[in-house]
């Protein structure tokens, strides 16, 4: 994933790609202290990883909109062929279900995401 810090230099914020999943995972990866160089200005900084942060995944957060958008269009799709087919009542119960479904998929993805970014923020380096 993407981890974060800002510039000491120019405020800019930039990122660094690691397969760390916590602040102490990626401390015992490269050090307490990392040094990064600024894309912005060029400067290396040596930067405590109690600075670097995870934000959410913006990816995620499309591919959930998607599913999201996707499984309500086809559910809105069968409601209105089953409305003028005029099915009974299980037909409805099964159409709620398909509603139901991408808005569980989105709150799985988005819980998932929440979760991951926690984890690296909430831990600190002693
Ligand atoms: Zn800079």
């Amino acid at each position: 994933m993407n981890v974060f810090c800002k510039c000491p230099n120019c405020a800019v914020e930039y990122c660094s790609k690691t397969n760390a999943k916590t602040r102490v995972e990626y401390a015992k990866k490269y050090g307490n202290v990392v040094k990064l160089e600024c894309p912005s200005c060029g400067e290396v900084n040596a930067i405590h990883v109690n600075k670097i942060y995870t934000k959410s995944s913006k990816s995620i957060f499309i591919l959930s909109i998607l599913v999201f958008l996707i499984g309500i269009g086809f559910g809105g799709y069968y409601l209105m062929n089953q409305i003028l087919e005029m099915k009974t009542v299980v037909g409805i119960v099964v159409i709620a279900s398909i509603l139901l479904a991408p808005s569980w998929v989105y709150s799985i993805l988005q819980k998932e995401d929440r979760l991951r970014v926690n984890s690296f923020n909430r831990t600190y380096l002693k």
